[in-house]
């Protein structure tokens, strides 16, 4: 992410080089946070759905509504009726540990809780779960925005 001070605010995204350019007017926290949070977000969500439809041609997944919050302390969450809900700003991580997140929920599609069994099946979809797992515990708020 690079930071342009200059007298109009614009975010322009480069999927390809991975770069996001923030034009900021304001050194206000909450606008600045509000400029990139309206341009990320949706950005967030069609790369997270298109994600999750590449896993599910995959893997034969069936869920229904997907969408993006901000929610600091939860990575994501998947509901009862099979509705997935994640934070927009695991666009920041790592492909695997990105993708990781995607199956942990994908997984609680069939099994809601997290038994043995919830963790060898996302095993099988994620042979470095482990790995990534604890990546997320110990690395991944860190590449927080806010
Ligand atoms: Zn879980």
């Amino acid at each position: 992410m690079i930071f342009i001070n200059t007298s109009r605010d614009s975010v322009v995204i480069y999927p390809e080089s991975q770069k996001i350019y923030a034009n900021i007017s304001t050194n206000s926290l909450g606008h600045i946070k509000k400029i990139l949070e309206t341009k990320l977000r949706p950005f967030a969500l069609s790369l997270i759905k298109s994600e999750l439809s590449s896993l599910k041609k995959q893997y034969n997944f069936d869920y229904h509504n997907v969408t993006v919050r901000n929610q600091s302390s939860r990575y994501g969450s998947c509901s009862s009726r099979g509705n997935l809900n994640f934070n927009w700003q695991i666009i920041f991580f790592p492909y695997p540990q990105f993708r990781h997140i995607l199956l942990h929920e994908l997984t609680h599609l069939k099994i809601k809780n997290h038994s043995k069994t919830f963790w060898d099946q996302l095993a099988i979809y994620d042979p470095d779960s482990q790995k990534h797992n604890l990546w997320l515990k110990k690395e991944g708020t860190k590449l927080f925005l806010f």
